[in-house]
């Protein structure tokens, strides 16, 4: 035990991961201290991240849902903004998250200490908060120091350029954004501003969009939104950006690159960087590499044996889900348990359509020489999503040609992060097509499309035509 003014167990940093791995200590009879350097518990998922996000992306599907009505007879017109109350709606989901992580740390009885922590030893943390400084002796330590957005280098100092955390104030209406980077983040982020009535220019520097998901699973949502934004540009570089009375003016390089062209706003969205390297953790014996990652083994250990690292911090993908899961793993090994990470991690791009995938991914299957077959459904054979006017979806199994067992799944559709959910269950259960294929499906369903491609693979579709050969039973 640490003495009466340390820890058994030191969480630095109060995001997903923190927290969890916080409470579960608690839970497991652990006197915890946790210590985060903003007033407020949660993080960056929380706080600037996946919940202010997706509550902007709630309104922006309502916005485009009743705008797709038009056609079909039922006509809105376009929605009357109030930015005040459309933050205050999206502040007011954040406070009722974070406050609720402060009343449940009071309950488990986890101290929390306000101020920026830096270790000063092997077993020893200090705080600096607001003007005083002080020192938390603590046996075990679990750094969950998270993220920050990485900065496109030589861009003016203005404040009509933003990053995720500026974007997200949605402070008033932007006629014209500018996009810099394609992957999850800034194409959420597009869909909120033309939602809420921005022309939006999307520029990625790599060949495709939300590089390092299957192709076929990204063209829908590249097709829809090219069909909507004023430009979507991929191998596109942003060459120089300059600060004008009437907005800043953009030069683009490469074979495709478009014109220059001024915007009221540009959203910086190139990737986020990992906050190891500003914590002292050398004093302390915890490696960390040369991009400020700090290497953790199956039971989140660091370099040194009682220091754990949890979430972005210990390297992609960088989910809260996915902290969550290592900060239980984390304060169970310390409590003794038998725990080691050892799941698959389901990724949502909650675009319009939302990208989902889990488990092996068809190109990396490719790439490694994996055994694969694979089974697509297009959404136009799906009852509830022509229904929904969104036949645009595409559900895909990877699974072994041999067993038929589940190695991996893509969707891109209407509620695809809804539907990931029980293909990651089928992978952690170790299914094999036919269990898929046996399970009754709710009719009319987008999970049918998960029905249909598990008996597209085992031979016993009927919503499709079957492929010419043997059923495996
Ligand atoms: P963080 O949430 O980054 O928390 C780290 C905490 O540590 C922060 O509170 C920070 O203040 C504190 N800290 C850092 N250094 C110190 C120090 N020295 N002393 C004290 N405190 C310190 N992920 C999803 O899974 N789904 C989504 O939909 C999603 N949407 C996102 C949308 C946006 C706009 C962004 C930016 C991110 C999104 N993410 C999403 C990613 C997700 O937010 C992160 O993966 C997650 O927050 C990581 O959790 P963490 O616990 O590792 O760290």
């Amino acid at each position: 035990m640490a003495d009466e003014a340390g820890a058994d167990v030191l969480v630095l940093g109060s995001g997903p991961g923190g927290y969890t791995a916080a409470f579960r200590a608690a839970d497991l009879g652990k006197r915890v201290v946790l210590v985060e350097r903003y007033a407020t518990l949660g993080g960056v998922c929380l706080n600037v991240g996946c919940i202010p996000s997706k509550a902007l992306l709630h309104v922006a599907d309502v916005i485009e849902s009743a705008r797709d009505m038009a056609p079909h007879g039922v006509e809105f017109g376009e929605p009357k903004l109030d930015f005040a109350r459309l933050r205050g709606f999206k502040d007011s989901v954040v406070t009722k998250l974070t406050g609720g992580l402060a009343q449940m740390a009071k309950q488990r009885k986890v101290e929390v200490v306000t101020g920026t922590g830096r270790f000063a030893d092997a077993h020893r943390l200090t705080v600096s908060g607001a003007g005083d400084e002080r020192t938390i002796p603590f046996e075990h330590a679990i750094i969950a120091v998270g993220s920050r957005a990485t900065k496109l280098p030589g861009l003016p100092d203005d404040p009509r350029i933003l990053d995720s955390t500026s974007a997200l104030e949605v402070d008033g209406a932007v006629r014209r954004l500018l996009v810099v980077g394609g992957g999850i983040i800034g194409l959420e982020l597009a869909a909120v501003y033309h939602a809420l009535g921005a022309a939006v220019t999307v520029v990625e520097l790599l060949p495709q969009l939300m590089t390092g998901v299957d192709a076929d699973l990204v063209r829908p949502l590249e097709r829809r939104i090219k069909a909507r934004y004023a430009g979507v540009h991929t191998a596109v570089r942003v060459e120089k950006v300059e600060a004008q009375a009437d907005g800043l003016r953009v030069q683009f390089a490469g074979e495709k690159a478009p014109a220059p062209q001024v915007f009221d706003r540009v959203l910086v969205a190139i990737g986020r960087q990992p906050n190891g390297a500003q914590i002292g953790a050398e004093k302390a014996g915890v490696q960390v590499d040369a991009k400020g990652f700090i290497p953790v083994d199956a039971a989140q250990r660091t370099s040194a044996q009682h220091i754990f690292a949890i979430g972005d911090v210990c390297g992609p993908p960088l989910l809260a889900h996915r902290a969550m899961h290592q900060g239980k793993i984390a304060a169970e090994v310390i409590a003794g348990l038998p725990a080691a990470f050892d799941a698959v991690v389901p990724s949502i791009a909650y675009t319009d359509p939302e990208v989902a995938w889990v488990g092996l991914s068809e190109e990396r299957a490719k790439a490694e020489g994996i055994a694969h077959e694979k089974a697509l459904v297009p959404w136009g054979v799906d009852g509830r999503a022509l229904g929904m006017d969104r036949p645009d979806g595409l559900t895909k199994l990877l699974y072994d040609p041999a067993s038929g067992r589940l190695l991996g799944a893509g969707i891109v559709g209407a509620r695809a992060g809804e539907l990931i959910a029980e293909l990651t269950l089928a992978l952690e259960l170790g299914a094999d097509v036919e269990d898929l294929a046996l399970t009754i499906h709710p009719h009319p369903s987008l999970s049918e499309t998960v029905g249909i491609a598990a008996q597209l693979a085992h031979g016993s579709a009927t919503d499709v035509l079957p492929r010419k050969k043997k059923p495996t039973a």
